[in-house]
């Protein structure tokens, strides 16, 4: 990533800076004023590639351009986020920002973006969704063709007062063994299930290389 890049990547996609307010907070200029400059002279983009980096209108929409592939993961983990810090009841979102959340989650799928109790990687699911080989699979009675598309936040303590949305007690979960984890089960209880669950995308969808993993269940004791 060049230093250009590197910018680009803290300021839109980890600081989101998209508005003229945002941008004020930054400088000695007034969101009112910048609105006046820019509202009808190249809007937020030329604002941002004025105020925040300084370089031309037309490097920073190749900047820009250049960033898109990875601004739509960041945004699909971005809208997790935002889902989970707006849906959770009040005070068990403990996560204090995008930022950490965002760390928290690159952590989850540096191995790949596999379920933390059956070990199933999310690009196979994907595959079977896609229809590659879906019409051997459960997949073609899914209803909601969006849901398995993507791991679910995953509270792994939901005892008494540890039920929270924090970088300790969260973890990525497959679709399935989110429904089956009952807020009552453990996750060492859990464990003979979520073998059946890793049986049933090996043998049933046919996912070949799948791990079934020891983190969680050593961590959750
Ligand atoms: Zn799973």
């Amino acid at each position: 990533m060049t230093d250009l890049e590197k910018k680009y990547f803290d300021t839109v996609f980890i600081e989101r800076i998209c508005t003229y307010a945002q941008i004020a907070e930054k400088i000695e200029i007034s969101a009112e004023k910048l609105k006046e400059m820019y509202a009808k002279n190249g809007g937020i983009d030329k604002c941002i590639a004025d105020q925040i980096f300084n370089i031309d209108i037309i490097e920073y929409l190749n900047l820009k351009d250049s960033m898109s592939t990875d601004k739509v993961t960041i945004d699909e983990i971005y809208q997790k986020y935002s889902n989970k810090k707006s849906s959770a009841n009040e005070g068990e979102f403990q996560f204090h920002d995008w930022k950490e959340f965002y760390g928290w989650y690159i952590e989850q799928i540096k191995n790949g973006e596999t379920c933390c109790y059956c070990g199933v990687n999310q690009s196979k699911i994907k595959i079977s969704l896609d229809g590659v080989n879906n019409l051997s699979t459960p997949y073609v009675r899914l209803k909601r063709k969006t849901r398995g598309v993507s791991l679910e936040i995953e509270r792994v303590d939901t005892s008494d007062g540890h039920n929270l949305y924090s970088v300790e007690n969260c973890r990525l979960a497959c679709h399935v063994c989110n429904n089956a984890k009952s807020d009552f089960i453990t996750a060492q209880e859990f464990e003979p299930i979520a073998r059946g669950i890793y049986n049933f995308w090996k043998e049933k969808v046919g996912v070949q290389d799948i791990i079934f993993p020891t983190e969680v269940y050593k961590t959750f004791k």
